[in-house]
Protein backbone atom coordinates (compact mmCIF):
# COMPACT_ATOMS: atom_id res chain seq x y z
CA UNK A 1 0.00 0.00 0.00
CA UNK A 2 1.24 3.67 -0.51
CA UNK A 3 -0.55 6.42 0.14
CA UNK A 4 -0.56 9.94 -2.14
CA UNK A 5 -1.39 13.52 -1.46
CA UNK A 6 -2.01 16.44 -4.10
CA UNK A 7 -2.82 20.11 -3.84
CA UNK A 8 -3.71 22.69 -6.35
CA UNK A 9 -5.14 26.18 -6.51
CA UNK A 10 -6.57 27.91 -9.60
CA UNK A 11 -7.56 31.84 -9.78
CA UNK A 12 -11.66 32.48 -10.89
CA UNK A 13 -12.10 34.99 -13.14
CA UNK A 14 -14.75 35.90 -15.14
CA UNK A 15 -15.29 34.65 -18.32
CA UNK A 16 -14.01 31.00 -18.11
CA UNK A 17 -15.86 27.76 -18.17
CA UNK A 18 -16.09 26.28 -14.27
CA UNK A 19 -14.89 22.76 -14.45
CA UNK A 20 -14.72 20.69 -11.46
CA UNK A 21 -14.04 16.98 -11.54
CA UNK A 22 -14.31 17.10 -15.36
CA UNK A 23 -17.97 18.67 -14.96
CA UNK A 24 -19.21 21.93 -16.29
CA UNK A 25 -20.26 24.21 -13.26
CA UNK A 26 -23.23 26.59 -13.79
CA UNK A 27 -21.04 29.98 -12.37
CA UNK A 28 -20.05 33.59 -14.23
CA UNK A 29 -17.02 32.83 -13.41
CA UNK A 30 -14.32 29.99 -14.14
CA UNK A 31 -10.87 29.05 -13.37
CA UNK A 32 -7.80 30.39 -14.78
CA UNK A 33 -4.83 27.95 -16.03
CA UNK A 34 -2.98 26.70 -19.02
CA UNK A 35 -5.44 23.90 -19.49
CA UNK A 36 -9.01 24.16 -17.74
CA UNK A 37 -7.63 24.50 -14.25
CA UNK A 38 -9.75 22.09 -12.91
CA UNK A 39 -8.05 21.75 -9.25
CA UNK A 40 -9.60 18.89 -8.24
CA UNK A 41 -8.90 16.73 -11.22
CA UNK A 42 -5.09 18.46 -10.56
CA UNK A 43 -4.90 17.36 -7.57
CA UNK A 44 -5.95 13.66 -7.60
CA UNK A 45 -3.90 13.32 -10.72
CA UNK A 46 -0.62 14.59 -8.59
CA UNK A 47 -2.28 12.57 -5.33
CA UNK A 48 -1.88 9.05 -7.34
CA UNK A 49 1.21 10.12 -9.42
CA UNK A 50 2.61 10.42 -5.60
CA UNK A 51 1.49 7.53 -4.31
CA UNK A 52 3.73 5.68 -7.04
CA UNK A 53 5.96 7.76 -7.23
CA UNK A 54 5.91 9.36 -10.85
CA UNK A 55 6.56 12.68 -10.56
CA UNK A 56 3.78 15.31 -10.82
CA UNK A 57 1.48 16.43 -13.55
CA UNK A 58 3.56 19.53 -14.43
CA UNK A 59 5.94 16.97 -15.52
CA UNK A 60 4.23 14.89 -17.59
CA UNK A 61 2.03 17.87 -19.14
CA UNK A 62 3.87 21.25 -18.93
CA UNK A 63 2.23 23.88 -19.40
CA UNK A 64 4.71 25.27 -21.83
CA UNK A 65 3.15 22.87 -24.04
CA UNK A 66 0.79 24.14 -26.89
CA UNK A 67 -1.11 20.72 -26.89
CA UNK A 68 -2.37 21.46 -23.28
CA UNK A 69 -3.40 24.89 -24.11
CA UNK A 70 -7.10 25.02 -22.62
CA UNK A 71 -7.49 21.43 -22.35
CA UNK A 72 -9.89 19.30 -20.73
CA UNK A 73 -7.98 18.08 -17.49
CA UNK A 74 -9.43 14.54 -17.67
CA UNK A 75 -6.88 13.87 -20.62
CA UNK A 76 -4.79 14.16 -17.65
CA UNK A 77 -6.80 11.92 -15.50
CA UNK A 78 -7.38 9.06 -18.16
CA UNK A 79 -3.24 9.28 -18.79
CA UNK A 80 -2.67 8.74 -15.00
CA UNK A 81 -5.24 6.08 -15.06
CA UNK A 82 -3.02 4.34 -17.92
CA UNK A 83 0.32 4.60 -15.90
CA UNK A 84 -1.30 3.07 -12.85
CA UNK A 85 -2.63 0.30 -15.26
CA UNK A 86 0.45 -0.39 -17.11
CA UNK A 87 2.97 0.02 -13.01
CA UNK A 88 0.22 -2.72 -11.87
CA UNK A 89 -1.75 -0.27 -9.43
CA UNK A 90 -5.36 -0.03 -8.02
CA UNK A 91 -7.05 2.59 -6.28
CA UNK A 92 -8.12 1.79 -2.87
CA UNK A 93 -9.60 5.35 -2.73
CA UNK A 94 -9.55 9.12 -2.91
CA UNK A 95 -10.78 11.66 -1.08
CA UNK A 96 -10.69 15.11 -1.62
CA UNK A 97 -11.51 18.21 0.08
CA UNK A 98 -12.88 21.33 -2.94
CA UNK A 99 -12.67 24.85 -1.20
CA UNK A 100 -14.88 27.33 -3.35
CA UNK A 101 -16.67 29.80 -1.62
CA UNK A 102 -19.33 31.45 -4.08
CA UNK A 103 -20.68 28.70 -6.03
CA UNK A 104 -22.81 25.67 -4.39
CA UNK A 105 -21.07 22.67 -5.15
CA UNK A 106 -23.26 20.08 -2.92
CA UNK A 107 -25.68 19.62 -5.88
CA UNK A 108 -23.54 18.35 -8.38
CA UNK A 109 -21.03 16.23 -5.86
CA UNK A 110 -22.93 12.80 -7.15
CA UNK A 111 -22.43 13.66 -11.18
CA UNK A 112 -18.56 14.75 -10.06
CA UNK A 113 -18.39 11.67 -8.44
CA UNK A 114 -19.65 9.41 -10.97
CA UNK A 115 -17.45 11.04 -13.97
CA UNK A 116 -13.93 9.74 -11.76
CA UNK A 117 -15.35 6.75 -10.85
CA UNK A 118 -15.86 6.15 -15.28
CA UNK A 119 -12.41 7.78 -15.83
CA UNK A 120 -10.68 5.99 -13.22
CA UNK A 121 -12.84 2.25 -13.39
CA UNK A 122 -13.41 2.56 -9.90
CA UNK A 123 -16.58 2.35 -7.68
CA UNK A 124 -18.38 5.21 -7.06
CA UNK A 125 -18.02 4.40 -2.74
CA UNK A 126 -14.21 4.59 -3.20
CA UNK A 127 -14.39 8.11 -3.99
CA UNK A 128 -15.02 11.32 -1.37
CA UNK A 129 -15.79 14.71 -2.22
CA UNK A 130 -16.10 17.34 0.34
CA UNK A 131 -16.91 20.94 -0.53
CA UNK A 132 -15.85 23.46 1.74
CA UNK A 133 -16.06 27.23 2.42
CA UNK A 134 -13.13 29.56 3.85
CA UNK A 135 -15.76 31.12 5.59
CA UNK A 136 -14.60 34.56 3.75
CA UNK A 137 -11.16 34.30 4.94
CA UNK A 138 -7.77 34.76 2.45
CA UNK A 139 -7.97 34.24 -1.46
CA UNK A 140 -10.52 31.25 -1.67
CA UNK A 141 -12.76 32.62 1.06
CA UNK A 142 -13.17 35.54 -1.04
CA UNK A 143 -14.01 33.86 -4.18
CA UNK A 144 -10.59 34.91 -6.08
CA UNK A 145 -9.42 31.34 -5.95
CA UNK A 146 -10.43 27.65 -6.46
CA UNK A 147 -8.49 25.02 -4.17
CA UNK A 148 -8.39 21.18 -3.66
CA UNK A 149 -6.63 18.83 -1.51
CA UNK A 150 -6.28 15.23 -2.41
CA UNK A 151 -5.34 11.75 -0.47
CA UNK A 152 -5.31 8.94 -2.55
CA UNK A 153 -4.48 5.12 -1.17
CA UNK A 154 -2.91 2.94 -4.05
CA UNK A 155 -2.05 -0.75 -3.64
CA UNK A 156 0.62 -2.86 -5.65
CA UNK A 157 -1.32 -5.78 -8.08
CA UNK A 158 2.36 -7.00 -9.11
CA UNK A 159 6.09 -7.76 -9.83
CA UNK A 160 6.54 -3.59 -10.91
CA UNK A 161 6.78 -2.20 -7.89
CA UNK A 162 9.84 -1.99 -5.98
CA UNK A 163 10.91 -0.19 -3.16
CA UNK A 164 11.23 2.93 -5.10
CA UNK A 165 7.71 3.39 -6.46
CA UNK A 166 7.12 2.83 -9.89
CA UNK A 167 9.79 4.10 -11.31
CA UNK A 168 12.52 2.05 -13.59
MG1 LIG B 1 -3.48 23.02 -11.74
Amino acid sequence: MRAGIGYDIHPLVEGRKLYIGGVEIPSSKGLLGHSDGDVLIHSICDALLGAIGYGNIGELFPDTDEKFKDARSEIFLKEVKRILDEKNFEIINIDSVVILEEVKLSPFIQQIKRNLSLILELPIEKISIKPKRNEKFDSMGRGDAVACFTIVLVKSKGSNYNEHGANP
